[in-house]
C-alpha cells in the first residue's frame, strides 16, 4: 500500500469510557466485519480480559475505508493494553502508530489513566483527535469536557468530535478525522528492513505470532530474519494481517502493521520492542527505545490442595509460554509446602494470572502477600535482590536495603483531597505537586511501591467514594529503614505471612496484623498466642481464647436438616484451611491480615 493511503492509530481511554466500544463501531461500521459476525468487544480476544474490560496483549485490526475524497484508505488500528502495568508495552504500540483517537467519556471527564497514555501518546510525537464520548447520555457536558481536555491535557479540543459509540452518532465523522487529520506514516522501501516488534503471543496452531510494524524496507514470506537484541535468526513462514481474523499477505512494507510467523518455540524469545531485519544487508542501527521487562511484584502461589501441585506446575508452564513478562521458580514453604514464586510486571498483571490458574485450570490457590523487589546490600558491598521477605538474610550480614519508589499522579475532585494527602502521607509518601484543574487537584507523590502495591487502590477509591484515578511509573531504589516482620501462630512461625515494612511502623503493622488474625483465624479447642516480631522481638500479640462449645449444640435436638447444613458449611470451610502445626488457617487470612486500614 501507497504509504499516503495508510493511517495507524491507537485509541486512547480510561477504562470504562468506551475504546472497546468505538473500535467495534469503526469495524462495523466500514464493513471490516460482516454483522453477523459482529460480536460485542471483536479486539477484546481473551475472557479474562473481556470480563475486566482491560487488555493486556496489543490487538489489532486493518480496516478498508473509502473516504468522503474518493480515495481508498488502510486504517490501522493498535488496541494498547490500557493499565499501567504494561505501561513499557504501551509505550512501544504508541511508537507503532502515527496518531491516537483521545476517547474521553463526556459524562465523566479526564481521568488519571488517560493521562498516563495521553502523555505516552505525546512523546511518541502523536497527532492527537480528541473524541466526546456517550454523547446520548442526559449527563454529557461536552463543553465542560473539552475545556477539561484543553486545561489538564493542554491539546487543542475546539474540534473535539462528540460521538456516540453506543448509537453510531459521530463515526462518520470519527473516520474522516482519522485520514484528514492524522499524519500518514513515513519510511523507504529501498532502505534496509526495520522493523518493531510490537508485541507476540502463542498460538497452538501457528506457535508463537509476532505483531510487527514495518518501519523501513519490504518484509515477504521466506525471508531470513534477525531479531536484533537476542541475535536469533528465523526463516519468516506466513506474513500477514488481521481484519481481525488472520489474512496473509505477500509482503508488509512502510508504514504496514501486521503479523509474522517463523517457527519461533517460545514467546520468551521474542522482546517487545526489538528490532527485526534482515540476516543479510539488515539495518546496522536498531530501533531506540528498547527495554527488557522486568517483574516488579512477586509472590508465592502454592495449590490448595498439595496433590495438586503437579496440576499447578502444569498450569504456569503453559501460561508462562504465553507471557514472556511472567516469571516463575519452584518454592517451598514450611507452612505451605510446594509451589511457585511468581514475578509479575505489576498487580493487576497477578491478578490476571492467578485467575487464570484458578479458572482455567480450576486449581484453587493461596497467594502469599505480593512483595516488591528489594535490593540488600550486604557488609562487603555486593547487592542482592530479594523477591521473598521469608529469605531475608541474617541482619548482622546487612549494610542496608533499598526499595522501588514510584511517582503517583492523582486526580481527586477538591473535597477529597485531605483525605488523598493524608493517605499519601500515611504510606511514607513525598509530596512532589499539586495543582488543579477547574474543580478538581491533581497530586503528584513520591511513594514507595511496597505501600502501594497491596491496597493502596482499593484505599483510594474508598476515601474519595471511587472518585479518585491513580497511575504511576517506576523512578528507581532508594534506602530508608526496613526490617523483615515475621508473624507467629501458637508459637509457630508462619513464613507465608513474613513481609517487610518501615522500622517505625512496624509496631503499629504488626499490632493491626494480630488483630486481624485474631478475627480471621476461627477458634480452636485451645488457646492461640498470635506474635508480630522483628528478629527475636516480640513487638505485637494477641490471644485468641479457647472455644468452649460444640457449634451443633446451637441446633437444639430436632432439625436435622440444619445440623447437616452447618457441618456441610464446615466441611466446605475447612478445605480453604491450611494446617500449621495444630492450628488451621483459612487461605483468606493471607491476603486480609495483610490489609492496611
Ligand atoms: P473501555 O473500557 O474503554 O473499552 O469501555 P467499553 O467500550 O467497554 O465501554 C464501557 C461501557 O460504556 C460499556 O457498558 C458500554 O456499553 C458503554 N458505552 C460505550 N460507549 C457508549 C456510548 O456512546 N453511550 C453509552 N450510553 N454507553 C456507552
Ligand atoms: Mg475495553
Amino acid at each position: 500500500t501507497e504509504l499516503s493511503k495508510i493511517r495507524n492509530f491507537s485509541i486512547v481511554a480510561h477504562i470504562d469510557h468506551g475504546k472497546s466500544t468505538l473500535a467495534d463501531r469503526l469495524i462495523q461500521s466500514t464493513g471490516t466485519v460482516q454483522d453477523r459476525d459482529m460480536k460485542e468487544q471483536l479486539l477484546d480476544a481473551m475472557d479474562i480480559e473481556r470480563e475486566r474490560g482491560i487488555t493486556i496483549k496489543a490487538n489489532t485490526v486493518r480496516i478498508d475505508y473509502v473516504a468522503d475524497d474518493g480515495e481508498h484508505y488502510v486504517l490501522n488500528l493498535i488496541d494498547t493494553p490500557g493499565h499501567v502495568d504494561f505501561a513499557y508495552e504501551v509505550s512501544r504500540s504508541m511508537r507503532a502508530v502515527e496518531g491516537s483517537l483521545l476517547v474521553v467519556d463526556s459524562t465523566q471527564g479526564v481521568e488519571a489513566q488517560t493521562l498516563a497514555n495521553v502523555y505516552q501518546a505525546i512523546d511518541a510525537d502523536h497527532e492527537i483527535v480528541p473524541v466526546l464520548n456517550k454523547i446520548d447520555l442526559p449527563a454529557a457536558d461536552c463543553a465542560r469536557v473539552a475545556e477539561q481536555i484543553e486545561d489538564v491535557i493542554g491539546i487543542d479540543a475546539t474540534d473535539a468530535i462528540q460521538v456516540s459509540a453506543k448509537t453510531g452518532i459521530g463515526i462518520k465523522e470519527t473516520l474522516e478525522a482519522i485520514v484528514t487529520r492524522l499524519p500518514a506514516p513515513t519510511g523507504t522501501r529501498d532502505a534496509p528492513l526495520k522493523a518493531m516488534l510490537v508485541d507476540s503471543w502463542y498460538d497452538a496452531y501457528l506457535g508463537v505470532i509476532v505483531l510487527v510494524r514495518i518501519m523501513d524496507g519490504v518484509l515477504k514470506k521466506g525471508d531470513q530474519i534477525k531479531m536484533m537484541q537476542t541475535g536469533a535468526r528465523y526463516g519468516v513462514e506466513r506474513i500477514g494481517v488481521f481484519r481481525p481474523p488472520m489474512q496473509v499477505v505477500d509482503e508488509l512494507g512502510p508504514g504496514e502493521i501486521g503479523f509474522i510467523t517463523a517457527s519461533i518455540k517460545q514467546v520468551r524469545d521474542t522482546k517487545v520492542g526489538d528490532t527485526i531485519t534482515h540476516e543479510k544487508k539488515g539495518s546496522e542501527t536498531a530501533l531506540p527505545g528498547f527495554k527488557p521487562s522486568v517483574p516488579v511484584v512477586f509472590c508465592g502461589l502454592f495449590p490448595v490442595d498439595s496433590s495438586e501441585f503437579e496440576d499447578l506446575r502444569n498450569a504456569i508452564e503453559k501460561l508462562a509460554l504465553n507471557d514472556a513478562s511472567f516469571s516463575y521458580e519452584m518454592e517451598t514453604s514450611a507452612a505451605l509446602g510446594f509451589g511457585f514464586r511468581c514475578g509479575f510486571l505489576g498487580l493487576l498483571h497477578l491478578e490476571v494470572i492467578r485467575d487464570r490458574i484458578e479458572r482455567e485450570y480450576n486449581i484453587e490457590l493461596i497467594t502469599t502477600a505480593p512483595s516488591v523487589v528489594y535490593h540488600v546490600y550486604a557488609k562487603d558491598g555486593e547487592m542482592q535482590e530479594l523477591h521473598n521477605p521469608a529469605d531475608m538474610p541474617d541482619l548482622s550480614t546487612i549494610d542496608h536495603l533499598e526499595e522501588p519508589r514510584i511517582k503517583a499522579t492523582i486526580l481527586v475532585p477538591d473535597d477529597f483531597l485531605g483525605d488523598v494527602l493524608k493517605l499519601c502521607q500515611d504510606r511514607r509518601g513525598i509530596q512532589l505537586d499539586l495543582s488543579y484543574a477547574g474543580s478538581r487537584a491533581m497530586v503528584v507523590y513520591d511513594l514507595p511501591l511496597n505501600e502501594v502495591v497491596f491496597d493502596f487502590y482499593d484505599r483510594l477509591k474508598s476515601v474519595t467514594k471511587g472518585y479518585a484515578s491513580f497511575d504511576y511509573q517506576m523512578i528507581g531504589y532508594r534506602t530508608d529503614n526496613l526490617v523483615k516482620m515475621s508473624v507467629l501462630v501458637n508459637d509457630e512461625p508462619v513464613d507465608a505471612l513474613s513481609t517487610m515494612v518501615h522500622r517505625d511502623r512496624a509496631e503499629q503493622r504488626g499490632r493491626a496484623m494480630c488483630e486481624k488474625l485474631k478475627d480471621l483465624i476461627p477458634r480452636h479447642m485451645f488457646k492461640i498466642p498470635i506474635q508480630a516480631a522483628i528478629g527475636g522481638k516480640v513487638i505485637a500479640r494477641e490471644t485468641l481464647s479457647a472455644l468452649r462449645k460444640d457449634v451443633t449444640a446451637k441446633c437444639y435436638g430436632g432439625d436435622a436438616s440444619r445440623k447437616r447444613k452447618l457441618l456441610d458449611k464446615q466441611k466446605a470451610g475447612k478445605k480453604k484451611m491450611r494446617q500449621f502445626g495444630r492450628v488451621e488457617i483459612p487461605q483468606e487470612a493471607f491476603i486480609s491480615a495483610l490489609k492496611m486500614d
